[in-house]
């Protein structure tokens, strides 16, 4: 099995996994389909460390983004920035007619807790929710989702937090009781290495009070519904129910055969292979003491795209910059069911390329 497509997102997928999807389609108001859900579920709670409330949402991540905010805020959110995706919250945000205030750190830079609590102590005005993100895909910057999530706790309390675990989830920690968040999200093409369509999500019991209290939240994203649902080991309306085969063997794969410690630790031996082998030929932009375990953005001496249509000729596929770091760089993902020795095996060829 060798994988020569590092994009940071989709990511590339084992071929029994994509076996998973070619599966007869079963009813999903079936006993065959609660066993299947009831898996799912209980897996979903070690991925995200919790024991509240988990479902899944047939959806790619700015979906259940979207519904995060149509569910949880009234009036006003303040959105933390550091990029592309972070973005995202503040532009969701204002197409939904709330009130928005960006806490910007700069792209490249991760969200200081102190900006946050000066931020949250001036501000007379009380937010709905905070957004965070915890890894920033656009720069490869990893925010500390846990010191932040302390910091709304502390000076705003009420203030739920929400955050985007898009392209951290399955590759790095969460700890969703412990950092004390209200909903964090995931679309599963990412750390979790399965093809893009759904979105998991966990949901805290306040979150889900707060939802209640919200009339006009929509039907298709109405995550009380979800919650409800989810309880009984059942869906709101039809899924794609390919993915939650492949979902569930997946989730099963993590979990009980190669264990999350030790893939948490496969993706932190990724970070530092990339940053040291790529260090002879490209600047490292973002802030390197929150290098993300994910996906790296590096500024090559040579052109980006040079080095990209180099590397394609030579069979691998390497991520493009984003946004702002659009012309100047070029990102590495290594997420997902990547192995370190295929990872050495296109920086070998990497560096052929860059250096040559
Ligand atoms: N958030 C982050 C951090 C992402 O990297 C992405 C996609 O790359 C998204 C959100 C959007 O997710 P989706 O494409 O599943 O809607």
């Amino acid at each position: 099995m060798t994988c020569k497509f590092f994009v940071p997102g989709p990511t590339w997928i084992r071929p029994e996994l994509l076996a998973e999807l070619a599966r007869p389609v079963i009813g999903h108001r079936s006993a065959e389909f609660r066993d299947l859900y009831a898996g799912i579920l209980a897996n979903l709670k070690p991925l995200f460390g919790t024991a509240a409330s988990t479902f899944v949402v047939t959806s790619s991540g700015t979906g259940v983004m979207q519904a995060a905010l149509e569910n949880c805020v009234a009036r006003r959110v303040l959105v933390t920035t550091c990029g592309a995706f972070s973005e995202r919250w503040f532009s969701i945000a204002e197409s939904l007619g709330l009130e928005a205030d960006r806490l910007d750190a700069g792209w490249g830079n991760a969200i200081d807790p102190e900006a946050l609590a000066d931020h949250l102590a001036s501000r007379r005005a009380h937010y709905d929710a905070v957004t965070i993100t915890h890894n920033e895909t656009s720069t490869g910057v990893t925010n500390d989702v846990a010191a932040l999530a302390a910091i709304v706790r502390e000076e705003s309390p009420g203030t739920m937090v929400l955050v985007d675990a898009v392209s951290s989830l399955g590759g790095m920690p969460v700890r969703f009781d412990e950092w004390g968040l209200d909903v964090c999200l995931a679309s599963v093409q990412k750390g979790l290495a399965l093809p893009p369509g759904i979105t998991v999500a966990a949901m805290s019991n306040a979150a889900i009070e707060r939802a209640k209290k919200h009339p006009y939240r929509g039907t298709y994203f109405d995550l009380v519904q979800y919650k409800e649902k989810a309880d009984e080991v059942s869906v709101p309306s039809t899924p794609s129910i390919p993915h939650f085969y492949a979902l569930a063997a997946q989730l099963g794969r993590i979990i009980n055969s190669e264990g999350l410690d030790a893939r948490y630790e496969r993706h932190r031996q990724m970070r530092d292979i990339t940053l040291q082998r790529t260090a002879k030929f490209a600047k490292h932009p973002g802030d390197a003491a929150h290098a993300s375990c994910t996906v790296t953005a590096l500024q090559p001496v040579k052109s980006p795209d040079a080095i990209r249509t180099e590397m394609k000729k030579r069979g691998y596929t390497l991520g493009g910059g984003y946004g702002e770091w659009k012309e100047t760089t070029f990102r590495i993902g290594h997420m997902g069911d990547i192995t370190v020795e295929d990872l050495n095996a296109m920086l070998d060829v990497l560096e052929e390329v860059a250096l040559g």
